[in-house]
């Protein structure tokens, strides 16, 4: 095993939220040593995406996302929307994302209500039809609420991120523009119908992400997640697909630069 795998991209997670904790250099140089060679770090709100930004400009192989979470209290004023248009228009903004909708309502975790969700939803699918980007989706326990405002916005594309439903919601994302991201949640025991789904997506229908610092995978899960752990995540989809470790990293990558309209860096783009 002296041959070094493909590169991966950790398509989803969140830097400033390491940088806070502490554990920014460590991340990015961590994912380096793993062969994580490209990181999409993904905005919250308004202010959070040009943090992420700010870091995406002073790292190689960072990108970033501007986004509206759907546990932001409030919908983006007329001000904040025109600021994340522009923002979306930097030379590393690669998404519009994370934004969704959230229907685990918990005290603590988030109860924003669905109407306003909805509205913010919509706003950022607009925001990402008017600017030809991709949208990065939060979408827990409202699979069919998300169809529903995609269809209501014509011509969205993007990922599912942290991809929770079945084989059977993978192929009607698929059928909507949506690819499939499998976060560390695929390595749970129960997780058997996102299993399921990462037996069966399209070889070129899905991406890895570690959403961290949440959600680390078996065996680390209760730590912080950092980037690099993107790689125990792609090893679980290759042993559930019955596929080579290095088949998936490579086509994850590839899958990878082709939805968010990343360049294959030369490193990149001559290894199988
Ligand atoms: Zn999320
Ligand atoms: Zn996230």
């Amino acid at each position: 095993m002296s041959e070094r795998l493909p590169p991966l991209v950790d398509t989803h997670c969140h830097l400033v939220l390491l940088e806070e904790r502490g554990l920014l250099n460590q991340a990015l140089e961590g994912a380096l040593a793993a062969g994580v060679d490209e990181i999409i770090s993904v905005g919250l709100n308004l202010d959070d995406s040009d943090q992420n930004r700010r870091i995406a400009e002073q790292h190689e192989g960072v990108y970033f996302t501007c986004g509206w979470h759907p546990h932001e209290k409030a919908t983006p004023d007329a001000a904040q929307l025109h600021a994340l248009a522009e923002l979306l228009s930097h030379p590393k903004a690669v998404a519009v994302g994370e934004v969704g909708l959230d229907l685990f309502f918990r005290p603590g975790y988030h109860e924003v209500p669905l109407d306003v969700q909805e509205r913010s939803f919509r706003l950022m699918l607009e925001l990402a039809r008017d600017a030809g980007k991709p949208v990065l989706i939060h979408d827990r326990d409202a699979h069919d609420e998300v169809l529903a405002a995609f269809a209501g916005v014509p011509g969205s594309r993007g990922v599912m991120h942290c991809f929770s439903g079945d084989a059977a919601f993978a192929r009607r994302c698929a059928e909507q523009g949506f690819i499939a991201s499998f976060s560390g949640i695929v390595t749970f025991p129960r997780a058997e119908n996102i299993q399921d789904a990462a037996r069966t997506v399209a070889n070129d229908g899905y991406v890895v992400e570690t959403d961290s610092p949440f959600l680390s995978p078996v065996p680390m899960r209760g730590r912080p997640n950092l980037p690099e752990r993107v790689a125990t995540t792609a090893a679980a989809v290759a042993r559930l697909r019955g596929a080579p470790e290095a088949a998936v990293r490579a086509a994850t990558t590839a899958t990878a630069h082709r939805v968010l309209g990343i360049a294959a860096r030369s490193t990149a783009a001559t290894r199988e």
